[in-house]
Parts: structure tokens; C-alpha cells; sequence
């Protein structure tokens, strides 16, 4: 393959033999990559898409479903808010089957689109591409007027550029982490300890900090590493897709023999005046735009996040040396080798077919899921204790959490020992609010003669307004004489 001609100081990337990652040096340094914006007809799409991917994770933990956030992740309380469902830690089925159906779609997802979601979807890019590259370029310029400033001494005007562009990072980052933090513990409690001195709530100023700090770190510096050496899905990309799978490429039979010319050159090789090249003029708009200093045209590589920025930038160059758009375009390898892309093969069924199974059986388990979560235990304390008229009392706690959208109201009875009697400690009937959980303590009661050895198993029903009944067990404790 042509080994092209780069001119220093215009682009970011690899000119040497060694085979290292684009943007390392020889030596293993960090290469600053300096990517230009190219307008083109996917770059519309990604920014609206982009920006409305901001807005929902910005609204989402604000939108009120049953009295809940769309969505919060409430490690304190063990819930988990999901569009007006509330899931617990007892609903491992649910949990697991959303875990494999999570998973399965990513597999159906990428062997059909392949690196669509890094592209398109991803926080890193969306993130970067459109807030915090915005900036940079707003306040320090174009590409090769930031290279030229990054690499001069430290004036004034590169100081306070800097220094404003880095003020900025970090008021978005505090905003990004204020909204990343809310998911977990809600709006209201984050207002509430906001308002607080840190010393009351030093948890949450910590852990604000931290998520702060690796916000800045990461768009600030860290950047592109983060798909080319930290993202776990791009190293499963070359597993995950197949010849059939979505790739933004080169078509090297279109494009080679690259060769620069002018566009008189290109109407004489036309005419057959001169020896026909490819369509590649080799100008390099692909690779001075590609966020991860990569060129494309050196085939399919782990570093592609499939931005399409070199499609849009090739585009360009087609339209002005007037050859058909598509030298770099969204296909499949099958495609580029003259082969028809197989939309549906053995794994793409395979995936569809599990997912929709887990989907099934996702619903069925969450539709049979009781209204009610109850759980029965004993109160911490002696195991029974001894009445003076000589029955046997065991203080129970009964846990029940109303996981129904409106409230609900119950009563405890105790069905077996046939002669057990319960006092409940507190007011009965109990009211439960929509996802509420409360615990009720109660006095059993039990004659001496209806333990066999030390214990009798207690039979206890909970009967809800709505008509639900649930039944317990739990063993009660008495003498072993
Ligand atoms: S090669 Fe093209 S699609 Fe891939 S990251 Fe670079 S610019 Fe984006
Ligand atoms: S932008 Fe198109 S024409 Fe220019 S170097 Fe890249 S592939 Fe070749």
C-alpha cells in the first residue's frame, strides 16, 4: 500500500514504518489529535441525535412516573425505578432476564450495525463531538490555528483561552456529574444536600468530586483513548461483527491507485489521454478528520468508533472533482468484495430468537409478579417469652412493600396454630403508600402444648383490600421441655 506523504504540521498522525497506535509516537507519547469539523449529510443527524440523547439524560431523572423518577437506581433503598416499574433486589428473575436480554441485544445490535452506537450513540462521542469540541474550537480556533498556539510558548492570549475553555469544562462537567449522581439518589435529595454543609453529607461531596474530576479528565485530556485503548466493546467488535456487519470503509477498488491530481488531470485520464487512476486523489480530508487519527483507507481498524466524519469529508472532495459520493460509505465487507450483505445469517437469527424468548419470558414473570413483597422474620431479642398465664409469645416483624402504583390497606391474622392469637404493635389495618414499604411487629401468642420439641410452624395471612391473600410461614419458638 502507498505510504503517503503528511505534511507535519497538518495532521496528527502516524508517519512512520512502526506499526503503534495513531495517536502514540515512536517513542510512546501521547499524540494530540487536532480533527477537523466536516458538515456533511450524516453530521446533521448525529448533532440533532446527539443533542436530544443530552436532553434525555437530562430529563429522565426529572420526569415523575407513579410518583417516581423515569428512572433511579436507589442502592440505598435497594429499588430500582424503571418507567413507572419498580424493581427490588427479590426480583432477581426480572433482573437477571433484563441482564441477558441487555446483553443479547448488543450482540444482535452490533452484528447488524456494527459500531453504530460508538458513532452515533455513545456518551464519549456524542459528549465530545458536540459540547466539548464545540468549545475548544469556539474559543481556541481552527485545527491548525490550535496546533500551531498548543505548540508556541505560553502567552497571554493562549493563557487566558485556556484558562476559559477549562472553566467552562469544569462547570460543565460539575453539571454533567450533579445529573449522572441524581440517577442514584434522586432530585429531591440531591437539592436537600446540595443546600447542606459538606461536613453533614461527605459522601455525596466526595463522591460529586470524584465524578466531576473524571468527567474533566476524560474530555479534557483523555479523549479518543478512551475507545482506542480503555472501551471493553470496541475490543469485542472483532468477535461481535462479521462480514455481514455494517462497517464504514474505503472501497479500495474504487479508490486505488490513489494518486493526487488536478481536475483537469482527472478529465484526461477520462478521455483516455493519460493512464486511468482511482478515485482516491489522495488528499487526506478523511484522516485530518477522524477523531482517532487513523486512516481509513488502511482497512477496518479497532480504533474506527464509525463517526462518519470521513464519509462526509470524502463526500466533499467527490462532489468537487464532480465523481459519484461512496469512495468511504457505510457497507459490508461481503458488499466491498462484490457479494450481496446478508441482512439475516445463522447468528443474527440465533440473537433475535433468544432475545425475543427472554422478552417473553421477561413479560410473563413480570406480569404474574405479586402486588405484594412480603417477608416475615424475628425481631432481634429473646427468642419467645413465657406469659404468666403460660402461653408462649414470639415478637415477629412482618416486612410488606406495596409494589402496586396506588395504596393499600391489609391485616394480619394468624391462621396456624389453630389457637395462636396475634397482637399487632401499632394500628391495624396498615396502610401502605404506592411503592411503600413498611415493617410491622407483632406479638404471636401460643399455647405451651402446641409445640412439638421447641418449635411449631406459624401460618400467618395478610389479606389486602383489593382482595390479594398472601400466605407465610415462619417457625415459632417455645420451650423445649
Ligand atoms: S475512520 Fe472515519 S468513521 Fe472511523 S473514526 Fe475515523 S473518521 Fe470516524
Ligand atoms: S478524502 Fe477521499 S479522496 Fe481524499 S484521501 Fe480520503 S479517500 Fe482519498
Amino acid at each position: 500500500m502507498n505510504k503517503p506523504f503528511i505534511p507535519e504540521d497538518e495532521v496528527g498522525i502516524l508517519d512512520s514504518p512502526v506499526e503503534v497506535l495513531s495517536t502514540l509516537t515512536r517513542e510512546g507519547e501521547r499524540k494530540w489529535i487536532y480533527p477537523t469539523l466536516e458538515r456533511g449529510r450524516f453530521y446533521k443527524p448525529r448533532l440533532w441525535l446527539g443533542w436530544f440523547l443530552i436532553v434525555l439524560f437530562v430529563a429522565l431523572p426529572l420526569i415523575p412516573i407513579n410518583g417516581q423518577p423515569a428512572v433511579l437506581i436507589d442502592f440505598i433503598h435497594r429499588e430500582f425505578a424503571l418507567f413507572g416499574l419498580i424493581f427490588y433486589p427479590t426480583d432477581t428473575l426480572l433482573l437477571l432476564l433484563s441482564m441477558f436480554g441487555t446483553i443479547i441485544g448488543i450482540f444482535l445490535f452490533t452484528a447488524l450495525l456494527g459500531r453504530v452506537w460508538c458513532g452515533w450513540g455513545c456518551p464519549q462521542t456524542v459528549y465530545m463531538e458536540f459540547v466539548f469540541r464545540p468549545i475548544e474550537r469556539w474559543l481556541e480556533g481552527k485545527e491548525h490555528v490550535r496546533k500551531r498556539r498548543d505548540e508556541g510558548p505560553w502567552t497571554w492570549d493562549k493563557i487566558w483561552r485556556k484558562s476559559v475553555k477549562h472553566s467552562l469544562y469544569l462547570l460543565i462537567s460539575l453539571a454533567l456529574a450533579h445529573v449522572f449522581v441524581s440517577y442514584f439518589v434522586g432530585w429531591d435529595n440531591l437539592i436537600y444536600w446540595m443546600q447542606q454543609s459538606p461536613r453533614e453529607h461527605w459522601g455525596f461531596f466526595v463522591t460529586m468530586a470524584l465524578t466531576t474530576g473524571l468527567i474533566l479528565f476524560d474530555f479534557g485530556y483523555f479523549r479518543e483513548q478512551m475507545c482506542t485503548i480503555a472501551c471493553p466493546y470496541a475490543r469485542f467488535q472483532s468477535v461481535l461483527i462479521d462480514p455481514n456487519s455494517l462497517i464504514i470503509s474505503y472501497d479500495e477498488n474504487r479508490g486505488e491507485t490513489r494518486a493526487k491530481r488536478s481536475k483537469k488531470k482527472i478529465r484526461d485520464e477520462e478521455a483516455g489521454l493519460i493512464p486511468m487512476k482511482g478515485d482516491c486523489i489522495d488528499c487526506f480530508a478523511c484522516v485530518r478528520t477522524c477523531p482517532t487519527g487513523i486512516d481509513i483507507r488502511d482497512g477496518l481498524q479497532m480504533e474506527c468508533i464509525g463517526c462518519t466524519q470521513c464519509i462526509d469529508a470524502c463526500d466533499t472532495i467527490m462532489d468537487k472533482i464532480s465523481k459519484p459520493r461512496g469512495l468511504i460509505r457505510y457497507t459490508s465487507e461481503n458488499e466491498l468484495a462484490g457479494q450481496t450483505t446478508r441482512w439475516w445469517r445463522t447468528r443474527t437469527v440465533l440473537y433475535t430468537v433468544l432475545g425475543l424468548f427472554v422478552a417473553v419470558i421477561f413479560t410473563g414473570v413480570l406480569l404474574s409478579r405479586s402486588s405484594y413483597d412480603v417477608n416475615v422474620g424475628r425481631v432481634v431479642g429473646a427468642p419467645f417469652t413465657e406469659l404468666p398465664d403460660g402461653r408462649i409469645a414470639n415478637r415477629l416483624r412482618f416486612r410488606v412493600r406495596n409494589q402496586q402504583p396506588y395504596a393499600a390497606t391489609f391485616t394480619i391474622e394468624a391462621v396456624s396454630p389453630g389457637e395462636a392469637e396475634i397482637r399487632i404493635v401499632g394500628v391495624s389495618p396498615i396502610t401502605l403508600e404506592p411503592q411503600e414499604m413498611k415493617r410491622t411487629e407483632a406479638w404471636i401468642v401460643t399455647p405451651r402444648t402446641s409445640f412439638t420439641d421447641d418449635t411449631v410452624e406459624g401460618v400467618f395471612r395478610l389479606t389486602f383490600e383489593d382482595g390479594t391473600v398472601e400466605e407465610v410461614t415462619f417457625p415459632l419458638l417455645g420451650p423445649s421441655d
